[in-house]
């Protein structure tokens, strides 16, 4: 069976939880898999998973509590194997980057993805949102979701255009015209979101595309 982890030292874990939970709970006949859901706290925990979503928060926090307890080596390890299937949101995006432009000393991230992020983006008067997005063109039919931003990062730069696929922009006119890119994929197996889709209610749209497309496509 197929075991996916949620990376839980710090931030919305809970929720990434109860979508996964309801994705397996709702499509399980389609999935044609056993698939579980676990929260990760330790290596012994990370030893059982496939697939690993790393949650938002505060990547800075993240990365201390890592680093303190031991586990970012663990953590490195697990995410640098090309047969596990990995996703960040928010922070996690953040501390799945290869470059930070700005509050770089404070977070020693797990240098997987190969792209430069700017923290906080946002700015700080427009520190959350939710916005109806159009994902139809890599999601079937998805053309509304609400997605939320909280003082979310952007992919300013992708590093190596080989490997990484923008999947979504936002249009940046209320910020220069620098593009604001804030859904990325790696390979086959890395997922990178600046938004919530944890938070979207009872929207489990993202997730069961995730299980989909990057889960089930990949180790089944
Ligand atoms: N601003 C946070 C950080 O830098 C990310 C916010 C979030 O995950 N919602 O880690």
């Amino acid at each position: 069976s197929i075991v996916i982890g949620v990376l839980a030292l710090q931030g919305a874990f809970i929720e990434h939880i109860r979508h996964v939970e309801k994705c397996i709970d709702e499509n399980k006949d389609q999935y044609n898999a056993e698939l579980s859901v676990i929260a990760v706290r330790d290596n012994n925990q990370l030893s059982k998973c496939d697939a690993l979503i790393i949650p938002g928060g505060e990547s800075t926090a993240m990365s201390l509590i890592a680093q303190r307890t031991g586990f970012y080596n663990d953590l490195h390890t697990f995410v640098h194997n090309p047969n596990k299937v990995i996703w960040g949101t928010c922070a996690g995006l953040i501390y799945l980057s290869q470059q930070l432009s700005n509050e770089a000393d404070l977070v020693q991230t797990l240098n997987l993805l190969k792209v430069r992020v700017k923290r906080n983006a946002f700015g700080r008067q427009a520190q959350s949102s939710s916005r109806i997005c159009d994902f139809s063109g890599f999601i079937p039919n998805c053309h509304d979701f609400p997605a939320t931003f909280i003082r979310a990062p952007v992919i300013e730069e992708v590093l190596d255009p080989e490997n990484v696929q923008v999947l979504y922009k936002l249009d940046g006119k209320d910020n220069s015209d620098q593009e604001l890119i804030v859904a990325a994929k790696q390979n086959d197996n890395v997922l990178a979101t600046s938004f919530h889709p944890e938070l979207a209610e009872t929207d489990t749209r993202f997730h069961d595309w995730f299980i989909r497309e990057f889960v089930l496509r990949k180790l089944q």
